[in-house]
């Protein structure tokens, strides 16, 4: 195995309220990243964008996206603004033709920011995004995914940032809303075929019960999950970084490849 590949991660977002609360999640954040070598850039595979098509964010400076409403004025203020990673892009768009530029339009929403504001303060790190093509099924994506795999050589930390668990329709704002049993049931479903690596079964979650099509509503925060397990290779570990529920519907898990 190559010493130099990159981890992998898939990052639980949850609510924007963890940009600037200091809880066990935030600094579970600090201590993965503190634990892995400094990347070249960082790529998010977004819950965040939706797009027809896959595309990645290709500006010199992606402006940051406060793609969210009624938080409190303190979260406006929070600022994260690294510069991009457009050279990175356009090597892996001259790859794949299924990776197209945003032409700028896009930028960095709080699937990115609000993790790597955690994760790395100083955002004195290279970061870009991809999103997801809303016309795919999973098992598409869990595919699709792999034209990331050679970016992992190149320095680039590759994050999945959704929530496998997320339903915002029942949410609770309390932080010490006691999770729905629901809610535990799907999380602990997905634990366990994270653990098996069975993306399969993972990518046919809409067969998979009542306690998962309440979990998944809709699959946007699902998706980077299958994204960052199909770039498990054989042989590599995988960790938990991560686990627990927050605002009653909303796995905070998270985990390391590699
Ligand atoms: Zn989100």
């Amino acid at each position: 195995m190559s010493t130099t590949r990159m981890p992998v991660l898939f990052i639980g977002h949850g609510s924007p309220m963890n940009i600037i609360q200091d809880n066990s999640y935030t600094r579970d954040l600090v201590s993965l990243a503190s634990a892995m070598p400094l990347p070249s850039s960082i790529l998010v595979v977004s819950a965040h964008w939706l797009t027809r098509g896959t595309a990645v964010t290709t500006a010199a400076r992606p402006r940051q996206i406060y793609d969210f409403s009624g938080f409190p004025a303190e979260l406006y203020g929070v600022h994260y603004e690294p510069i991009g990673a457009p050279d990175a892009a356009a090597r892996l768009m001259a790859e794949d033709s299924r990776v197209q530029s945003d032409d700028g339009q896009w930028g960095l929403d709080h699937a990115s920011w609000a993790v790597l504001c955690h994760m790395y303060p100083k955002a004195d790190v290279p970061v870009w995004e991809m999103s997801l093509d809303a016309s795919l099924t999973a098992a598409e994506h869990a595919r699709l995914a792999r034209v990331l795999a050679p970016l992992r050589e190149r320095g680039v930390l590759i994050i999945g940032s959704g929530n496998v668990v997320h339903n915002l329709r029942v949410i609770d704002f309390n932080d010490d809303a006691r999770p729905f049993p629901w809610a535990e049931e799907a999380d602990r479903w997905i634990r366990d075929r994270i653990l098996a690596h069975d993306l399969p079964g993972l990518s046919a979650y809409e067969s998979a019960g009542p306690a998962i099509a309440k979990a998944v509503p809709t699959n946007d925060h699902y998706l980077p999950m299958l994204y960052a397990l199909a770039l498990r290779e054989e042989g590599e570990t995988l960790a938990f970084t991560h686990e627990g529920i927050q605002n009653g519907s909303i796995s905070m898990r998270c985990f390391r490849v590699g």
